[in-house]
């Protein structure tokens, strides 16, 4: 039996090995000086001011909505086709969550249908106060477009670029421009790794410091914040409801090391997805394209097959599987969760996310694939859609 190989997985080395045995015999494990260059590595790489820290990208968001003042009453909106994170950190504010289709090239949420969305909404005095568009992928979604409706309708953006470390969008990293805040993953299957861990990046001064006390449990030290005169070096006040989101120095060294290779790892990314092209040309399949906008970090491979196979996909993803391929599906669109339906949500609501989910796979593609691994995996799908276009 051949080695399996997963959908993505985490490439570290040395370096990295020392970074984060460096800080194990440093005086700080948790909140020392690592973090904070980690911070301002990320914001650097995203042509923003401020970077926040967390443990992870679900906190990242869940913060950034309280910094944009997200509270009952609220709506937010953001994709089906994303982790839950992306809506959970919604329903964690109290407020409404909805949903905007996706573009069916792109396979991210779609201008035209939020704008229609918004107009309906406007009439109804339902109007979104953020919406959360995902660089499904890491391929941008089309950000101009989105913040001229922002403009319009007076609504804020949190970009979520759990996908997308290392992408550009018309040749600037995403983040730097067209949103109020960015987040980033470093979950080991995404383009780089923290193990857990997560980032906001903004150029507003405000925001940044509203996410790092509400990270922090709400509390300030710093003296003109405080409401009341300090009575002495150890005075803190708790101002708001915050949470315990801090990442460790372990792992803002590791994030800082990794770091160091990201231009590697998003080189290796796109040659890999090149190759995929090259052998994958002759399938009946739809393959992920690049807007002209776009400069995709390649955190997924998915492949669409064509509506004929839909009822066959299962046969296709078992065969992968048995193959020791591991091939994965995202995503299941997120109102179809049973948690959403509860919420009122049902199939049929956002028919494009829907059909997108029936017919998709993705592919293993990570930075220590292979090229024969690569032609292995093409082999198995080739025969799995033979086979499947049969009987
Ligand atoms: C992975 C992911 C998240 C959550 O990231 P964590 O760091 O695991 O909390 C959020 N949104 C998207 C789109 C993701 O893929």
């Amino acid at each position: 039996m051949p080695d399996f190989i997963p959908y993505g997985r985490q490439s570290i080395d040395e370096a990295d090995i020392k970074a984060v045995c460096d800080t194990l015999r440093s005086d700080y494990l948790t909140q020392g000086p690592v973090v904070s260059e980690f911070e301002n590595a990320m914001a650097a790489l995203s042509d923003c001011k401020f970077g926040v820290a967390t443990n992870s990208a679900t906190s990242a968001l869940h913060v950034a909505c309280l910094a944009l003042g997200v509270a009952a009453g609220d709506y937010v909106w953001t994709t089906p086709n994303t982790f839950i994170a992306s809506a959970n950190c919604a329903l964690y504010c109290n407020t409404s969550i909805d949903f905007v289709d996706i573009d069916p090239i792109t396979y991210n949420l779609c201008p035209e249908q939020l704008e229609r969305k918004l107009i309906e909404a406007k009439k109804s005095n339902t109007l979104p106060k953020v919406i959360i568009p995902v660089h499904f992928a890491g391929h941008p979604c089309d950000m101009q477009a989105l913040a001229r409706l922002a403009d319009t309708y007076k609504f804020k953006i949190i970009e979520d670029a759990s996908h997308a470390v290392g992408a550009k969008y018309q040749e600037k990293p995403v983040g730097s421009q067209y949103s109020d805040i960015c987040i980033f993953s470093f979950h080991p299957v995404k383009v780089m790794t923290s193990a857990e861990g997560g980032m906001a990046v903004t150029n507003n001064p405000k925001l940044a410091k509203k996410m790092h006390c509400l990270a922090n449990q709400g509390i300030t030290r710093a003296p003109q914040d405080l409401n009341e005169p300090s009575p002495g070096g150890w005075y803190y006040e708790q101002q708001s409801l915050g949470f315990n989101y801090r990442m460790t120095e372990l792992q803002a060294a590791l994030g800082l090391s990794q770091l160091n290779k990201l231009h590697l790892f998003i080189e290796q990314r796109r040659d890999l997805a090149q190759n995929y092209y090259k052998l994958l040309r002759h399938l009946p399949i739809r393959l992920p394209g690049e807007a002209t906008y776009a400069s995709s970090s390649w955190h997924l491979f998915p492949i669409l097959l064509p509506e004929a196979l839909i009822e066959k996909r299962e046969q296709v993803f078992t065969a992968l599987r048995e193959a020791g391929i591991g091939t994965q599906v995202h995503y299941i669109p997120v109102h179809t969760q049973p948690y959403f339906q509860k919420l009122g949500f049902q199939w049929g609501d956002f028919p494009i996310s829907e059909d997108y989910y029936f017919r998709t796979l993705s592919l293993p593609l990570f930075p220590a694939l292979t090229l024969d691994d690569q032609e292995r995996v093409v082999a198995v799908l080739s025969n799995a859609i033979d086979k499947a276009c049969i009987g």
